[in-house]
């Protein structure tokens, strides 16, 4: 079997390796492709053909992902699932955001442009798809109230919806996550979580008309202790969430 050969898949995108690993012990029929230095995945998983992968880290590695699973697999939509740090007031380690649009918080071509904006594209912020968007939500809804987390120790995790900024840093500091804030609130964007990658991703779909989705377990506040306890919490509790709520969502996106 090629890529091409093989029904349209739905893509999952993992931004580490550890998360990804799961799903694809759960795959049918897996086949292993090797492209532009990283692993596909090519499989049946809950009633959809999916193709796997991981985004590594970084705004321009996610971005060569996602070319690379539309261009060479026909993706035809994109569901991201990772960790980020919570920015936003009450979005709590272990709670879950999914994303409804992205911005790139380390983006400034000011004067030219003004701070934040795409240059050539005429705009700031880039929409997730909203029906994908929608299952997503529905999935991680059903998924927290499973009980998963609270059996992990986290006993008031909620479900959120809102903007994700995207940067080539990973935010650890309680002052710098208070002025990334502040500053973007003062522009006008309200945000949620921060993460290094989704915004890119986002990007990608957009000029592909593809659609697209992302969801993030919370791992820490982007605050003095973000590092600490973060490949622990990837482990044993985002990543077994996350293939959760993937089968909570392939399962919805089988019955519609
Ligand atoms: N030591 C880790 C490094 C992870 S980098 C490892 O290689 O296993 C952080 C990852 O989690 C990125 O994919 C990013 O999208 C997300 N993330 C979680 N918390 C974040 C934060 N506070 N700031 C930026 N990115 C964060």
């Amino acid at each position: 079997m090629t890529p091409e050969s093989a029904p349209t898949p739905i893509a999952i995108l993992s931004a580490l390796p550890q998360e990804q690993r799961g799903l694809i012990e759960l795959l049918h029929s897996p086949c292993r492709f090797r492209h532009a230095n990283r692993d596909f995945w090519v499989g049946g998983l809950h009633g959809q053909q999916v193709v796997l992968a991981v985004s590594k880290i970084g705004k321009v590695a996610a971005a060569t992902t996602a070319t690379a699973l539309i261009e060479r697999f026909g993706a035809r939509g994109i569901v991201f699932t990772g960790v980020a740090g919570g920015l936003g007031a009450g979005v709590e380690v272990g709670d879950v955001v999914v994303a409804t649009d992205f911005v790139q918080h380390d983006l400034d071509a000011s004067p030219l442009y003004p701070r934040y904006e795409l240059p050539l594209y005429g705009r700031t912020r880039i929409d997730c798809d909203a029906y994908l968007s929608g299952l997503l939500y529905q999935a991680s809804c059903t998924a927290l109230a499973g009980g998963f987390l609270v059996a992990h120790g986290f006993c008031h995790s909620r479900v959120h919806r809102g903007l994700v900024a995207s940067g080539d840093r990973f935010v650890c500091g309680v002052e710098e996550s208070h002025r990334l804030r502040d500053l973007m609130a003062q522009a006008g964007h309200e945000v949620q979580a921060v993460e290094m990658e989704g915004a890119a991703v986002a990007q990608v779909c957009l000029d592909y008309g593809v659609p697209f989705a992302a969801m993030r377990t919370i791992s820490d506040r982007a605050d003095d202790s973000a590092h600490a306890d973060f490949p622990n919490f990837v482990e044993t509790t985002a990543s077994p969430y996350a293939r959760l709520i993937m089968r909570e969502f392939l399962e919805l996106l089988s019955s519609r």
